[in-house]
């Protein structure tokens, strides 16, 4: 049996307490956040495309961690079974350490290794977890010809059927791993130790919580670390309310969903390219609420529709707010949605309007979202905000896509009172 994996080792490297928690006490765990849930899937989506280009490999995934062990032998036997020629997600073990490779490939007389990133370009942290296997891989006397990190090639422009050799690039990392080899034998011996002491290691709470990734021990950590969570907000009032403007305009509220696939869609599109998938509007004809809603949910193909629909919707309004990290007026210029002559002074990004204003509060610091906005003004009030994350990697669950409309409704009208408060504190 194993006692380190990657994530594990990772973990080391990011915080000791971390990794004793985690091997010694688990259920003190955060729950996994809808976004992390999105992100796990969105990179198994792409190590699925990326192994068609070196088809015909042995999956060796283990239907359950019970079959670690055999699958290491299987693995083995593969590696000298002149019939194999690639296998993906090979379970490799050395020094009590358990790796899973992406896909591995016989170059020659010897292995090609690869490790599948979903990203579009390749990080330190990256390079560290292939050092990782590159020790597991070497101490299993595995002939390595490379060792390679395998992203997506931000360049790339979709143009008839998805070209894999194209979509994908390559690096190889296998001086880098060379030259981290003494560090990753001394660091697993050290967490070794570590996990079998009787008490966690005294560790205070530090930047590490969140770099390079969220601790999952966070809420454990931090429940007793005094916070500005309860105080009021802080913000310029003189760059706002020169921002907000005039403030009997007729108002929409438009809460637009994106999404943002890794692989594009697409003809034209570059991975990563946004486009339109949804979107609620709200305004009021001074008596009752009215409420547009509409995606594309069923048939991503038909989001130029969108565009449409938009134009028409928002023409007979003076104002149209929204809150959104994205550039909104440029995407809808980009697009004629809107007169350029107009959009500018048409459309208010609240977002944009808060971070000019120096809007401030312990809630914001780690991330300027609605959600958080909304918490941080109404301490009292919560705001459930997930429709944007589930669609980061796109929901094949019917009850999550139905649940997505009453989403961006109730986002929308967050979105008004939050605009209503700061308009009427004029
Ligand atoms: S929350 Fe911070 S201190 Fe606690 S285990 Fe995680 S990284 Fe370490």
């Amino acid at each position: 049996m194993h006692i380190l994996s990657k994530s594990t080792y990772i973990k080391g490297e990011q915080c000791e307490k971390a990794l004793y928690l985690f091997k010694n006490r688990p259920f003190l765990r955060d729950k996994l956040s809808m976004e992390q849930r999105a992100k796990f899937k969105r990179g198994t989506d792409v190590g699925i495309l990326a192994q068609q280009l070196f088809p015909g490999g042995i999956n060796m995934t283990p239907n359950s961690p019970s079959q670690f062990s055999k699958k290491v032998v299987e693995t083995l036997q593969n590696l000298s079974n002149p019939a194999v020629n690639v296998m993906y997600e090979a379970v490799f073990q050395y020094d009590d350490t358990l790796i899973m490779l992406d896909i591995i490939v016989r170059d020659g007389d010897k292995w090609r290794a690869i490790e599948v990133k979903s990203s579009l370009s390749i990080s330190q942290t990256y390079m560290k977890d292939a050092a990782l296997q590159y020790y597991v891989l070497k101490g299993c006397n595995v002939p390595l010809s490379d060792i390679q990190l395998m992203y997506i090639n931000a360049d790339y422009v979709k143009n008839g059927d998805l070209d894999l050799s194209q979509l994908f690039v390559f690096q190889s990392v296998k001086d880098y791993a060379e030259q981290y080899q003494d560090v990753i034998a001394k660091n697993i011996a050290h967490f070794k130790d570590i996990i079998k002491q009787p008490h966690s290691p005294k560790i205070n709470v530090g930047d590490q919580c969140d770099m390079p990734y969220r601790c999952e021990f966070h809420g454990h950590c931090w429940k007793n670390i005094p916070n500005d969570a309860d105080k009021p907000y802080t913000i310029d009032y003189k760059p706002l309310y020169t921002l907000l403007g005039e403030r009997n305009q007729s108002t929409a509220y438009l809460n637009l969903l994106f999404y943002r696939p890794a692989v594009p869609l697409f003809d034209g599109d570059k991975p990563y390219t946004e486009f339109i998938i949804g979107f609620s509007i709200l305004s009021n004809n001074g008596k009752f609420d009215r409420i547009y809603n509409w995606n594309c949910l069923d048939d991503l193909s038909k989001w130029k529709d969108s565009l449409d629909i938009l134009a028409e919707q928002l023409a007979g309004f003076e104002r149209v707010v929204c809150f959104a990290p994205q550039n909104i007026s440029a995407f809808l210029q980009r697009y004629n949605i809107l007169d350029s002559k107009v959009l500018n002074h048409k459309i208010l990004n609240f977002r944009e309007v808060l971070q000019q204003s120096d809007f401030h509060h312990e809630k914001v610091k780690s991330d300027l979202s609605l959600k958080n906005v909304y918490e941080s003004i109404f301490l009292d009030k919560t705001l459930f905000e997930h429709s944007r994350i589930i669609l980061n990697a796109f929901s094949d669950n019917q009850m999550e896509r139905e649940l997505i409309t009453s989403d961006l409704e109730l986002e929308n009208k967050a979105l008004r009172e939050i605009y209503q408060h700061f308009n009427h504190s004029k």
